[in-house]
């Protein structure tokens, strides 16, 4: 390690209560769908005091509904952006480099089974909790920081830096989208999603689903005579738990040789129905599936399709009333990586030169933005990001430690890869 970059990993650890800090105000605002313009403001303020020069991106705009990577969505994406913050070349030689976190969170369920109230983040033996602090605020504060400490350490870089804090990661990709769409792309793409300090070098697609059904409203009295539109989804659901086995045989990418279970289908919302005493006479279930990599969305999209439709055959009244299959949110492809990239290497040596040990590869099961920039960018991207737990769950928390690693991880990057300017 070079006398500048050992400079510059102290100014990190200088900014860890300023990281922590940060990481706190954007836990604090509950950003989940539609309700992100809190963080947005938080994280566009963060950027201009820190001296970069920012734009807000917004979702609703030509460019973002016809590009090939927009997934259509059924809510409302009026008045709803993406914050960008970039800091410009000093001089040329380097490589640009983009680092990419998202600001919206899933639901925090009910607030009373957490530990600490989920839009209060409170400290802890090591660990901060709430709602993102692990996915991913305190990502987005660790790649803010490492880049604002290459400037505070007196350097500039050889190459342009964008920092892309985006919406939409949870649900449809279409903030990461935006932001490409608005011209925001870069030759190395870093994500600090908490699935620890490793590479990701694959992920699998995943797709959103929703299906309908109709019964015939009745008394329960005469229940005989009606038909349940809730028990009707049981076999729907039955025929896509079987179809999920199947994809998990079949054409399994090298990659997921060793992972247990990695296709999961997930029916995450059911609603039907309106009276105990009356025969539900509608009922929705809404439910993820995910793919391997390689498997095109349409073909995936036409076989969940089928399944549904040919399980329905064998039920009289839904032959004759057939379920109407919609697509709606994620419908992101899922991609492999060689492990051995040049930025993969850079990252990988900058990790060692800090631990002593090399990163591991990650093979991941679920989505990221990572999609966005794999198809529709120019760059090599990858997850790097610190150890949380209980995402997506009850008292999710992120290791305050494993923050302060990504942030000097990203800053020494930033300095091999773009390359410092004295
Ligand atoms: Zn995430």
């Amino acid at each position: 390690m070079t006398a500048q970059e050992k400079r510059i990993l102290e100014i990190v650890t200088g900014l860890s209560d300023d990281i922590f800090d940060f990481t706190s105000r954007l836990v604090a605002q509950p950003s989940t769908l539609g309700n992100e313009a809190g963080a947005v403001a938080v994280m566009n303020s963060e950027l201009q005091k820190l001296d970069f020069t920012t734009s807000l991106i917004p979702l609703e705009s030509e460019d973002v509904l016809s590009h090939p990577g927009y997934a259509s969505v059924p809510w409302s994406i009026s008045g709803r952006n993406n914050v960008v913050g970039t800091m410009p070349a000093v001089a040329n030689g380097g490589r640009s480099a983009l680092l990419n976190g998202h600001l919206d969170v899933v639901s925090a369920g009910n607030g009373a089974l957490w530990r600490h109230d989920p839009f209060t983040p409170t400290e802890a033996d090591g660990w901060l909790y709430g709602r993102g602090a692990g996915d991913m605020k305190s990502g987005i504060a660790a790649m803010t920081y490492a880049a604002h400490a290459i400037r505070k350490a007196g350097f500039g870089l050889a190459a342009p830096l964008t920092i892309a804090a985006v919406i939409e990661e949870e649900c449809s990709g279409n903030g990461a989208i935006a932001t490409l769409a608005a011209g925001y792309d870069a030759e190395a793409v870093l994500i600090p999603e908490p699935f620890g300090p490793t590479i990701l070098t694959d992920q699998l697609g995943v797709m959103w689903f929703k299906v309908h059904l109709a019964g015939r409203p009745t008394h329960v009295l005469q229940a005989g005579s009606g038909v349940n539109a809730i028990e009707k989804c049981y076999p729907l659901i039955l025929a896509l738990r079987e179809f999920e086995e199947e994809l998990n045989h079949d054409r399994v990418p090298l990659a997921y040789r060793n992972t247990h279970h990695p296709i999961n289908l997930n029916i995450g919302i059911i609603e039907g129905g309106d009276w105990p005493s009356t025969v539900a006479a509608e009922a929705t279930f809404h439910g993820r599936l995910s793919f391997f990599p390689g498997t095109d969305y349409t073909d995936i999209r036409n076989r969940l399709e089928a399944t549904i439709l040919r399980a329905a055959e064998k039920d009289e009244w839904l032959r004759r009333n057939l379920p109407e299959v919609d697509f709606y949110g994620f419908r992101s492809e899922g991609h492999s990586l060689p492990s051995d990239l040049p930025a993969f290497q850079v990252l990988d040596g900058c990790h060692h030169d800090i631990t002593g040990i090399a990163a591991e590869r990650y093979i991941s099961t679920c989505t990221t933005d990572l999609r966005a920039y794999h198809f529709y960018g120019k760059g090599q991207a990858t997850c790097f990001g610190p150890v949380a737990e209980n995402i997506h769950g009850t008292d999710e928390r992120v290791h305050l430690e494993s923050v302060l690693h990504v942030a000097k991880t990203y800053a020494l990057f930033l300095a091999r890869w773009c390359h410092l300017v004295e």
